[in-house]
């Protein structure tokens, strides 16, 4: 198939636009490298470069059989101080990209939605059933992409799956986290590790939890980009699916951070301070849903995978 791919310079994107080529389909990645990297872009993908915004202009006359859709602002506390960036990237480039599809005919889409539009979610492991209200304009402009797939769905314009990942680790083919700022947990902890950075802070040890840090899902984002190739292949014309991506184990900040230093051999320097505005204490994914429908299976569910790859690529890179 001929895949378009958004924001497949970023860290899952290049991983799903690379999983695309392995397996023999043609990749075209949109992405206007504003947090990607064009390095990270496999070889035999072609690159348009440019923001969604502008696909209908951009992507000329060209055909697609589906589309992965990652490009997006992604950062938490970012959204919260700058909410209109968030409803004109997510919202707004997310319409015009739809827009160009079906003027194009293309049949499916795969969209890269997250955990955070649960917000604090009532129950853990979370399912697909359980309410939405996000509690951050990122988790509020990735539901409205959710919301605006199921109305394209139910109009018969396209088929769609969104896909709501819990919190992604490890590198695949020399593929790893790379943001700058850098605000994630294993990379931050790595980093830390590696020396290029002083230390670590714990975002509040005072949460209900066993050792009183945050609980979080993690996937190998190999797994994840399985589960986009699983999910472009189900999709039937004007359907609208969800499903939830996780490994159904939860971690602490703090057996995060000793998993990084057992696998690094190196001793991380940890300070507490108060919490992060918008972190819910407890988020585990359950994925019945995409294991039944889907037959997904995370191959990489260990922890220590994850850390040991992202640590085997950030060592090649040599600094971040
Ligand atoms: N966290 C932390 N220190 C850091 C970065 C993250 O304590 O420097 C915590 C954060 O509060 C959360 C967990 O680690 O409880 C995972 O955060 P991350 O930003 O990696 O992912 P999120 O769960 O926000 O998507």
């Amino acid at each position: 198939m001929r895949i378009l791919v958004s924001g497949g310079a970023g860290y899952i994107g290049s991983v799903v636009a690379t999983r695309l080529l392995e397996i023999g389909h043609e990749v075209t990645v949109i992405d206007d490298l504003s947090t990607g990297h064009r390095d990270a872009v496999p070889d035999g993908a072609r690159l348009v470069l440019g923001r969604v915004h502008d696909a209908g202009s951009l992507l000329g006359d060209e055909r697609f059989d589906g589309a992965v859709h990652l490009a997006a602002s992604s950062l938490v506390g970012e959204s919260i101080e700058n909410p209109e960036k968030y409803w004109e990237n997510n919202v707004v480039g997310t319409r015009r990209l739809l827009d160009a599809l079906e003027a194009r005919g293309v049949p499916r889409i795969v969209f890269s939605s997250t955990a955070a539009v649960y917000g604090e979610p009532e129950r853990v492991p979370v399912d697909e059933g359980a309410s939405a209200h996000p509690v951050n304009p990122y988790g509020e402009s990735k539901l409205a992409v959710d919301e605006m797939l199921a109305g394209d769905g139910a109009a018969g314009r396209i088929g769609a799956v969104s896909l709501r990942y819990f919190n992604v680790a490890g590198a695949y083919r020399g593929r790893g986290e790379r943001h700058d700022p850098e605000t994630h947990l294993v990379p931050i902890a790595l980093q830390a590790a590696l020396g290029t950075r002083r230390g670590l802070v714990v975002y509040g040890d005072d949460y209900p939890t066993r050792d009183g840090t945050c609980v979080r899902d993690y996937i190998h984002v190999a797994d994840l980009a399985e589960a986009h190739l699983g999910a472009l292949c189900s999709i039937g014309a004007g359907a609208h699916r969800v499903y939830n991506l996780g490994n159904g184990a939860g971690f602490t900040v703090r057996e995060v951070i000793a998993a990084v230093e057992a696998v690094t051999g190196a001793a991380i320097a940890v300070t507490v301070s108060g919490r992060r505005a918008g972190d819910p204490a407890v988020l585990v994914a359950s994925s019945a849903r995409a294991q039944d429908e889907l037959g997904w299976r995370p191959e990489r569910p260990t922890l220590d995978e994850m850390i040991r790859d992202a640590w085997d690529v950030l060592r090649a890179r040599g600094s971040r």
